[in-house]
């Protein structure tokens, strides 16, 4: 008898507390991306809500059934959202409204995200711009003729999905736009190439979204910045991933493409319906014509994977293959790159310096233009500057770079980044390439 009683006791008190628990906003965080402003909150919870918009002045409005506020708004930065202000208050005994006040009208959306590895529950709010600020004009890209080669550079991760975490609080999604940037800017400087930032600042993007940008600018080339991390901080080097339609060439590879796919789930897609048909088809459609493109994504990997190498230790000695998602909804040739290990305390250290960063930006830069050199597309203003770039200076006795660089008017970054030069060292007899531009 002493024992149903007890039971019931729990089993009532379980029920009250059911019955009373609010769920807890514990904390904020906004992220603020080109077409976009999101705001996250954490919750200890699930929890209801609905989502209206209010005009003159405009306002949206977020009513929250059973929570409380256990954070505050202050901290977060504004200024660049179409957020004027962010106001809160109590509705009746247990209810919270959250008011966004607006500088201009948006297009809001919201939807709740269920507790992962790394976060708890979370209400995710989006507020869409209407007018959506373009980085870059289509028509400065996509010319016809004399067209520069356009690489498309996916810093991976972003916002609400750091990525790899590694000693210090160093963070993948920070590291890998810092290569990124480096990156794009030496496909810039290159008269024959034009570069593409697919993620422009700290929001997470959609892995098919990602593609879907480098084929709106018609790119050429697609590829994924990464660092890796692994239970075991001894391991090290950096590696070279294309997608494969069959299945992995290595246990690793397999193991890094599970968790690169789960980006969207952490990172908050949103809408995404993986199991849509008509996007099963279409995946079906694009790994047909992927198949065409998988040789050029594998070639050019070795270019790069070679030099890499010269830079720093390689993980793997070839071009692995796993089914990564960010490479499989694209029919441009792609590669996923880890720079090297963000759970190896050294290698971490390394990867977060700037010098380090410049280096394989241009290692990965080096590789993709002596892919190109070897197999420039018809129509690009490379197919007609290969004879120019091919201009040979020999290095002579007493030569330095510097007083090279000088006599052409161009800076030594230049002649290093156009040599593909990982030292400004260079020896009497070496042939350097004077760069047109
Ligand atoms: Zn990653």
């Amino acid at each position: 008898m002493r024992i149903i009683i007890t039971f019931f006791t729990l089993l009532i008190m379980m029920i009250d507390s059911n019955l009373a628990a609010a769920s807890d906003i514990e904390g904020v965080r906004l992220y603020r991306s080109p077409d976009r402003t999101r705001i996250v909150l954490d919750l200890d919870d699930s929890i209801d809500h609905k989502m209206f918009v209010l005009e003159s002045p405009a306002r949206v409005v977020v009513d929250l059934a059973d929570a409380d506020l256990k954070t505050n708004f202050d901290s977060i930065k504004l200024d660049v959202t179409p957020i004027d202000r962010i106001r809160t208050g109590k509705r009746g005994k247990n209810h919270l409204r959250l008011v966004f006040d607006l500088k201009e009208e948006v297009n809001p959306k919201s939807f709740t995200l269920a507790a992962n590895e790394r976060y708890g529950n979370r209400l995710v709010i989006d507020l869409y711009d209407f007018r959506v600020p373009v980085s870059k004009s289509l028509s400065d890209i996509i010319k016809t003729d004399n067209r520069s080669i356009v690489i498309a550079i996916d810093a991976g991760h972003g916002g609400e999905d750091p990525g790899a975490l590694g000693p210090g609080k160093i963070l993948e999604k920070h590291i890998v736009l810092k290569i990124a940037q480096y990156l794009k800017k030496l496909f810039d400087e290159d008269p024959d190439f034009s570069g593409l930032l697919v993620r422009e600042g700290d929001y997470y993007l959609a892995l098919r979204k990602r593609t879907a940008i480098a084929q709106r600018y018609r790119a050429d080339f697609f590829l994924s910045i990464h660092a890796d991390a692994w239970t075991s901080p001894s391991a090290r080097g950096a590696s070279v991933y294309a997608l494969s339609t069959k299945g992995a060439t290595s246990e690793t590879a397999k193991f890094l493409a599970n968790r690169e796919n789960r980006a969207d789930l952490i990172g908050g897609a949103g809408s995404i319906n993986i199991r849509d048909k008509s996007a099963d088809v279409a995946a079906v459609l694009l790994d047909l014509s992927m198949t065409a493109t998988l040789g050029s994504s594998l070639t050019a990997g070795e270019y790069i994977l070679k030099n890499i190498g010269s830079l720093t230790r390689l993980h793997k000695k070839r071009v692995e293959q796993a089914g990564f998602l960010v490479l499989k909804s694209t029919d441009i040739p792609s590669l996923l790159i880890e720079a090297g290990y963000i759970s190896n305390p050294q290698e971490a250290r390394k990867l977060s310096t700037p010098e380090f960063q410049k280096k394989m930006a241009l290692a990965i830069y080096s590789g993709v233009v002596q892919y190109y050199l070897d197999h420039p597309p018809p129509g690009t203003a490379l197919s007609k500057n290969l004879s120019k770039r091919q201009f040979i200076y020999i290095v002579e006795r007493g030569d330095t770079l510097s007083e090279i660089a000088a006599s052409y008017k161009i800076s030594v970054s230049r002649l290093t980044s156009h040599n593909k030069l990982i030292s400004q060292q260079i020896r009497v007899g070496q042939k350097l390439m004077i760069p047109t531009k």
